[in-house]
């Protein structure tokens, strides 16, 4: 048996101080996750059940400092903004996965932009249709390398911020997530079956923004490498 078309080339994000790859496998994204960007984006940030949406592996684009990766303004949009995160990668899977032992499920973690064509989202909100051209778009899930949690710990806490032109736009600490990790790991356990290589983007601090051509954004998450993008 042999494919009749090439089969697309697997995606993997580098392991830092390796020359190892974590391949992806799917990449979840977690919506309104800090209370001071559910209220920017004009909700409640009352704890309702968190939500999900996914970015296809295509959309993924590695963009570690210092070279970072150029970010094409997407077609179709006047208004793409900036969503910094902290990127969850999987070890291992399954089906209603515990609080307790959510976290040995995590094998690392990375520093994420959830970039956004806000204007083709707020319009799918409003008609109540599904976000993908808002959030799945070529080149909307910039990623740098991958820390494994012998190195970086457990992420319960740490700054996490986007500079644009040097200038500091986001500003948070993981301590403020709405849904911590153990608690969006169990949840999405009761959704979908999750599996190794599956990706999670936690949610965005406050400070979310447009991004014009010619801007350099460099996304900082403490304790995790560094990753910029320079609109194109
Ligand atoms: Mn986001």
């Amino acid at each position: 048996m042999t494919h009749v078309i090439k089969a697309p080339d697997p995606v993997a994000i580098p392991v830092a101080g390796t020359d190892d790859t974590f391949p992806v496998h799917r990449v979840f994204c977690v919506g309104r996750n800090y209370a001071e960007h559910a209220r920017e984006m004009g909700h409640d940030p009352d704890r309702e059940p968190p939500f999900f949406f996914e970015k296809h592996t295509s959309s993924l684009v590695f963009a570690p400092m210092p070279d970072g990766a150029d970010f094409p303004y997407p077609q179709k949009s006047s208004d793409v903004h900036h969503e910094i995160e902290l990127v969850v990668a999987l070890s291992k899977g399954g089906n209603d996965i515990s609080l307790e032992s959510a976290y040995d499920h995590v094998w690392g973690y990375a520093v994420g932009l959830d970039m956004t064509r806000r204007d083709l989202q707020g319009a799918a909100k409003k008609a109540g249709r599904p976000w993908e051209i808002g959030k799945s778009f070529d080149h909307a899930g910039p990623i740098g390398l991958l820390h494994p949690i012998s190195e970086a710990g457990h992420m319960s806490e740490g700054h996490i911020r986007l500079d644009v032109n040097g200038e500091t736009r986001q500003d948070g600490n993981l301590n403020e997530l709405i849904w911590n990790i153990p608690e969006t790991i169990s949840y999405l356990s009761g959704l979908f079956t999750l599996q190794a290589g599956d990706l999670i983007y936690t949610g965005t601090p406050a400070g979310v923004g447009p991004v014009v051509k010619g801007d350099i954004l460099q996304g900082h998450v403490e304790g995790l490498s560094s990753i910029q993008i320079t609109v194109t």
